[in-house]
């Protein structure tokens, strides 16, 4: 596991925005690997605010998909965002499983990975239980931050990140992650929206895209830190 490293760094950003294209070129230029959860019933969408945030929220077009993700994963997140909590097994079923099949057919291989949409409560027991018996989906994150470094080792169909890109303790786990040097496997896992780094009414820690990036700067090119998408670390 983790090419034998003690430490992984992974990231997840969701929706499939077109500020996913800046961020992807940070990532790389840092040799830094994520996954990106799409909805593909919205992919060419055109929004300005989102959680009542005034930021532009354009959606990828469906044609560039492939492309934009390259060297990246490609994970669900639901044809239409909806909370899956209100649907019925069988809606469930669709929004997961169509989704995951268009992604599919879009990038050309067998997409594994989902982010549960909406904020709040975005899944419970139920919900959990169908993606995982009744889809292909392997693997599920939710949105509720550990604030920790251990890797979680029950179920995959609820795992839970360690911090989201505006949690105030985001840079204390940075430093943490980075000078830990023992021999328990520590995984650091950020989500978030790509569209948060354009600023808006909600930002807590001050994070922008130069923060951001001095972020990356930081956790790049370590010998003892592998560098993998969420599939890479979790599967
Ligand atoms: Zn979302």
């Amino acid at each position: 596991m983790w090419q034998g490293k003690k430490k992984a760094l992974t990231f997840s950003f969701d929706d499939g925005v077109r500020q996913d294209v800046r961020l992807i070129a940070i990532l790389n230029k840092y040799g830094l690997k994520g996954t990106f959860n799409v909805n593909s019933a919205l992919l060419g969408k055109n929004a300005l605010g989102y959680y009542g945030m005034t930021v532009r929220h354009d959606k990828v077009d469906r044609r560039q998909v492939a492309g934009i993700y390259e060297g990246h994963e490609i994970a669900a997140h639901t044809l239409t965002h909806p909370f899956l909590t209100k649907l019925t097994d069988e809606e469930i079923v669709n929004e997961v499983e169509e989704d995951r099949k268009a992604l599919s057919a879009l990038c050309g291989k067998e997409v594994v990975g989902m982010a549960y949409p909406g904020g709040g409560t975005n899944y419970d027991e139920r919900v959990a239980k169908v993606v995982a018996e009744k889809t292909g989906v392997r693997y599920a994150r939710t949105i509720v931050s550990t604030l920790s470094l251990s890797p979680q080792r029950d179920s995959l169909f609820c795992y839970h990140p360690t911090c989201h890109v505006l949690d105030k303790e985001i840079f204390s786990l940075v430093d943490e992650f980075l000078s830990y040097e023992g021999e328990t496997e520590k995984l650091l896992y950020i989500w978030g929206h790509s569209y948060e780094f354009d600023g808006g009414a909600v930002n807590p820690n001050g994070m922008d895209w130069e923060i951001f990036e001095d972020l990356c700067r930081k956790l790049s090119g370590r010998a003892d830190v592998f560098y993998g998408t969420n599939g890479e670390i979790l599967l």
